[in-house]
């Protein structure tokens, strides 16, 4: 994600790129899953080494969710406040770092399903409050795993 700072005159220039999944991979991200980013860069040159910028991220992570451990889908739809500087000797402008941190940092802390939206099969077997409801259960963690191989 590299823009030429070289080869155009001052003025708006827009630049488009996609993060996909290999992207994420790239920086050996091993919590992303799927990746399908577009990433829109508003560069403004004001002068010949003088280049502002604004960033703006929409698309889509997939990450595990906490509570189940299914595929869970976040929506990303950022433009960071930042206003990015272009360095001032050279004459690419590398974006990909930008890029990686915020899309990461709009992925949220809690990642759950909404409400009812989680698999119930697996929550079931992982979630500690579930044990409380077995009834004459013996306590032991593997007792519910072999129910989980059984039944399959
Ligand atoms: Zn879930």
């Amino acid at each position: 994600m590299i823009i030429s700072l070289d080869g155009w005159a001052a003025g708006e220039r827009t630049f488009r790129f996609h993060a996909d999944t290999e992207f994420f991979q790239a920086f050996d991200n091993k919590e992303i899953l799927e990746a399908g980013i577009d990433v829109e860069i508003k560069a403004v040159k004001e002068g010949t080494r003088k280049v502002k910028a604004d960033l703006h991220l929409s698309g889509t992570l997939t990450v595990l969710c906490d509570r189940c451990l299914e595929p869970l889908e976040i929506q990303v739809d950022t433009r960071p406040e930042e206003e990015f500087e272009a360095p001032s000797t050279e004459s690419d402008w590398d974006f990909s770092q930008a890029v990686y941190d915020y899309a990461c940092l709009s992925v949220p802390i809690h990642k759950v399903h909404p409400e009812g939206g989680c698999n119930p099969d697996t929550v079931k077997f992982l979630s500690h409050d579930g044990q409380k409801d077995e009834e004459a259960a013996p306590s032991s963690p593997f007792s519910a795993l072999k129910g989980l191989f059984e039944s399959k």
